[in-house]
């Protein structure tokens, strides 16, 4: 059972809990009674999560003060990961893998490879989502992290991910007895895996190197969805030509430009406020030369007495808020109901996504029409 997928109640001693301290502070813990998460807003012990619901929030009294420090605990899941994992790479985030993958139709009965592994951001995603997910990754210490996080996090024990420590552009896909992989030839009559893989993600820095290779691993009977993931238009041209060179179809090259939108009040301008302002500032006017002419009949103007005026504006409270939307006068808080609001968003300039090119194609190895099960689809049409 892996945490990331199977949902789970209550938080026991072991479990991988992730603490949310703020929206850009995610913080992974490994819960054990007697341990405590340290952060500048208070400790907190482990042992007061154990037995809580995921999503609880857990408040400690700041030292020395009446306030309360609090952070929330909650259930992993491969977008939270991605926001708080460790990072050995570089790595994609929800808004290109999200993207990607309802691109390649990645579904329970897919067979995905995956390469390279990186930092494992997107084998999670991809691990709860796919049929078997086959990672590759070069670096032997990267190799041997993400093996013990898939691990420690069930994708291993689930059955349905295998990561090979290998590099693909020189040695391809294939995965046989003897080779360093997490996958265990039980059965000796077994000498290679079956990858039949029907989506291809390629974050390498040379996909053009790898795709030669894809032959002899994706499915004969399904459409193959090929997706590589390149900063540089300069590798995407070379994948480009590669790809027709080796009969890749239907290519197409996209960009994910993330934008995250706010939502905010903004106070409703009526064209009534503004002829009321109009007129406010022509009444002002008024009685601004109403005034110099009474100081000049008592002759007071030039050398003004500002005792005299000073009171004279006590006498005469300014009313410009009430009247005056148009960001003069008092500040107004928004929401104030005493102004009318229109609820509006506006793009937050943050937001976390690598943007790189994504090029798409697609292969069909076998185009022989199976007449029986034609037959049989269109049947489903009769009456
Ligand atoms: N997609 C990953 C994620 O979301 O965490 C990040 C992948 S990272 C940018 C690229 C990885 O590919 C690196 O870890 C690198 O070691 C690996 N790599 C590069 N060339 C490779 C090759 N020829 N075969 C296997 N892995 C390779």
């Amino acid at each position: 059972m892996s945490q990331f997928f199977d949902y789970k109640d209550l938080i026991k001693e072991g479990d991988l809990v992730l603490a949310w301290l703020s929206r850009d502070n995610l913080k992974p813990i490994t819960v054990k009674d007697g341990e405590v998460f340290n952060t500048r807003y208070g400790a907190f012990s482990h042992s007061d999560m154990i037995g809580k619901p995921f999503g609880s929030q857990i408040a400690i009294r700041t030292k020395g003060s009446n306030r309360y420090g609090f952070i929330h605990i909650l259930q992993p899941t491969p977008e939270l990961w991605s926001i708080s994992l460790p990072h050995r790479t570089q790595i994609v985030y929800t808004p290109d893998s999200s993207y990607i993958m309802q691109r390649m139709q990645c579904n329970p009965s897919s067979r995905v490879i995956e390469a390279g592994t990186g930092s494992g951001s997107f084998s999670h995603a991809f691990a709860r989502s796919a049929g078997h997910l086959f990672s590759y990754e070069f670096h032997e210490v990267r190799y041997e992290q993400a093996k013990q996080e898939f691990n420690v996090h069930g994708l291993l024990e689930s059955g349905n991910t295998t990561i090979t420590h290998r590099d693909v552009c020189k040695d391809g896909f294939e995965i046989k007895k003897g080779d360093t992989t997490s996958h265990t030839f039980s059965d000796p009559e077994e000498t290679k895996m079956d990858l039949n893989a029907d989506c291809i993600f390629l974050d390498l820095p040379a996909p053009w190197e790898a795709i030669p290779n894809l032959n002899s691993v994706i499915s004969k009977e399904r459409k193959a969805t090929l997706c590589c993931f390149s900063p540089c238009i300069e590798q995407v041209d070379k994948t480009l030509e590669v790809l027709e060179e080796h009969g890749w179809q239907d290519v197409q090259t996209v960009e994910i430009q993330g934008r995250q939108y706010e939502a905010r009040r903004q106070m409703v301008r009526r064209l009534d406020d503004a002829i009321e302002r109009l007129k406010d500032v022509k009444r002002r006017k008024t009685e601004g030369l109403e005034k110099r002419q009474a100081e000049k009949e008592r002759g007071t103007d030039g050398i003004l007495n500002v005792e005299a005026i000073d009171s004279n504006q006590d006498s005469k409270p300014t009313e410009k808020t009430h009247f005056n939307p148009f960001g003069k006068g008092t500040r107004v808080k928004e929401g104030d109901s005493s102004f009318e609001w229109t609820q509006v968003s506006k793009v937050e300039s943050e937001i976390k996504s690598h943007t790189s090119f994504l090029t798409f194609a697609s292969k069909i190895i076998d185009h022989t029409r199976d007449e029986e099960q034609i037959k049989s689809y269109l049947a489903t049409f009769k009456d």
